[in-house]
């Protein structure tokens, strides 16, 4: 495997060497589970999980340790309980509220073709380890208690900010007007904060509290993958301060060079041209877009999603627009149609594997999942069509759906293209011509769930008309 891999943290394209080929390690920060995740989301989830399959067919599946965390506790957490859960004690509520949430988060993703990662640890199981990784921080002089919070001290790390190339001086100048009177540094960030009685907390050394949001990262990547590991990912606005502050915390715990020898970031998405957001009301979830007829009046099935999603390099800016997911949906339709019945016979090909080596490279994965379909000839190259169906497996693109599921409940039956029909009827006969009764029949109710009868005349000649 010669897997190249763009590295933020050297801003050049690297050969990726794992630490130990036995026990490849990524970490992704995942979500915070307050609300329906969006489309947005959706992104890092699908790339790394295109990440991670790659790395489970080079190294084996057993020798793969994908991590992805649930941030389960946050200020926006604790609002949202209070919103929703009014009179309920607030411990009971932040519990249903990150519940309901979580197992949605789970259903969503699913239906987007991504795996289950080895481990999804929550922050609320990691508490312990918070305030011990907090301590040791302290110990080595990088964190101080003031104000009833305690701080991670930039100024004690000479080389804090070189993931996200800030100086720390820039920084100084910039934040002028925003210093805390407690920092030493303006750019200092809360490890641990005091909560009132209302708030949820949990003991500590420095009094009854809650974890900022960086420390949980460093902690859960600790506990599941060690002080040092090999990837870690994230949307690119996780950059700074977020990775910036875990990289701080971790390498100054630990006394490591590094946190992760690669650091990877997908671009992000708009909608339309926009920046999504609730207030230009373009804002959608991946339920939304899935079972509601919200973005362009229609329901979108998660794979079309998931292909719409690959179809731009994943460091590249993606426009989420109803055209991007109507060419998603029919080439996916088209796929479907020559690699059905093909499941589980043929091989992910060489050439497939080499695109997806130079980082990732989805775009090329497509051109070359069109020429496997164009060489399927409508399901007359039998290894073709076992290939092509490898190929979509293997990207999670294809679960054995038909390709009336892809299309969608919410589609029009008129808008199949009479092409279509046509190269389906032409099947059909060849099946019969070869004698594949099965193959015959299994096209005979694709079409009527396209809404398309046939008929066989006594001339031998056959027919098909739409259902009124
Ligand atoms: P959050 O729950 O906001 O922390 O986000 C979870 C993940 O989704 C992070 O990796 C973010 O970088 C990513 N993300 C959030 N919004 C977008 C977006 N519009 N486009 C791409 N990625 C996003
Ligand atoms: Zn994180």
């Amino acid at each position: 495997m010669s897997l190249r891999i763009y590295n933020t943290l050297t801003r050049t394209k690297e050969e990726f060497k794992p630490l130990d080929p036995k026990n490849v390690r990524m970490y992704v920060c995942g979500p915070t589970v307050y609300d329906f995740a969006h489309i947005g989301n959706a992104r890092p989830a699908i790339v790394f999980d295109v990440l991670f399959r790659l790395l489970r067919h080079f190294y084996g599946p057993e020798h793969v340790t994908y991590v992805r965390n649930i941030t389960d506790v946050d200020d926006k957490i604790n609002a949202r309980a209070l919103r929703d859960y009014p009179g309920v004690p607030l411990n009971e509520a932040i519990r249903k509220v990150t519940e309901t949430t979580y197992a949605q988060y789970q259903t969503d993703v699913a239906a987007l073709g991504c795996l289950p990662p080895t481990q999804q640890p929550r922050a609320t199981e990691h508490i312990r380890g918070m305030t011990e990784m907090i301590s040791t921080l302290i110990k080595r002089g990088h964190a101080y208690e003031a104000n009833g919070e305690v701080l991670f001290d930039v100024g004690s790390m000479p080389d804090y900010g070189r993931l996200s190339g800030r100086k720390l001086e820039d920084q100084q100048a910039g934040a002028r007007i925003a210093v805390e009177a407690h920092k030493k540094n303006p750019a200092d960030f809360v490890l641990w904060k005091l909560s009132s009685p209302e708030e949820p907390g949990w003991d500590s050394p420095w009094g009854r509290g809650r974890p900022g949001w960086h420390i949980e990262c460093s902690v859960m990547s600790k506990a599941h993958l060690g002080e040092v590991f090999d990837i870690h990912g994230g949307g690119l606005d996780l950059i700074f301060p977020h990775h910036e502050n875990e990289i701080a915390q971790s390498r100054c715990a630990h006394g490591t060079q590094v946190m992760a020898n690669y650091w990877m970031h997908n671009g992000f998405l708009q909608v339309e041209g926009q920046k999504m957001s609730k207030s230009l009301g373009n804002f959608y979830t991946i339920q939304q877009l899935m079972s509601h007829r919200e973005f362009g009046s229609q329901m979108w099935h998660g794979k079309v999603l998931r292909l719409a999603m690959l179809m731009t390099h994943y460091r590249q800016p993606i426009d989420w627009t109803v055209d991007r997911l109507v060419t998603a949906r029919q080439l996916l339709h088209d796929w479907v149609v020559s690699a059905t019945g093909y499941g589980n016979k043929g091989n992910v090909p060489a050439d497939l594997l080499e695109a997806l080596d130079d980082d990732l490279n989805t775009a090329d994965v497509l051109t070359l999942l069109h020429s496997l379909y164009r060489d399927a000839k409508s399901r007359s190259n039998a290894a073709a069509c076992e290939n092509l169906a490898a190929a979509l497996q293997f990207l999670g693109l294809w679960t054995g759906e038909t390709a009336m599921e892809i299309m969608g409940h919410g589609v029009e039956l008129r808008t199949v293209s009479r092409e279509q029909i046509v190269r389906l009827v032409e099947d059909r006969l060849l099946a019969r011509h070869n004698k594949d009764w099965k193959e015959s029949d299994r096209i005979r109710d694709e079409l009527a769930a396209l809404g398309v009868v046939i008929k066989d005349n006594k001339d031998g000649t056959t027919t098909w008309e739409m259902k009124s």
